[in-house]
């Protein structure tokens, strides 16, 4: 088979479409924390990622989308929060429901 330039055009397209997903760090979640967010953080067993599925900061009522960049904000404590973060105060959001697993 030879290859037409019309080939050589696409076949980079093409193997993109069959790779996996490419993950990206997220911008803004590097933030600095102050202390008082920080021990609010440990109060609340805040995690970056969500040992429950379904249940994440992006779901949350009180997540503030796109705060910090690609993380948001939370009502109760200063300071970026993955948007597959955690915590124990996490309750659903009316516009996003808990079985919703991403942005
Ligand atoms: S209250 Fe909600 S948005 Fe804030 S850290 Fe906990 S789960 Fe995330």
């Amino acid at each position: 088979m030879t290859l037409s330039r019309r080939h050589l055009v696409l076949l980079p397209g093409l193997a993109l479409l069959g790779c996996e997903k490419v993950e990206r760090p997220l911008r803004g979640c590097a933030t600095p924390i102050d202390d008082a967010s920080q021990q609010q953080r440990r109060a609340l067993a805040y995690v970056a990622e969500t040992p429950n599925a379904g249940q994440r900061c992006d779901n949350c009522n009180k997540y503030v989308a796109n705060q910090f960049q690609d993380c948001g904000g939370c009502l109760l404590f200063s300071g970026p929060v993955a948007p597959a973060g955690y915590c124990r105060s996490w309750a659903a959001s009316p516009l996003k429901p808990a079985t919703e697993a991403g942005p």
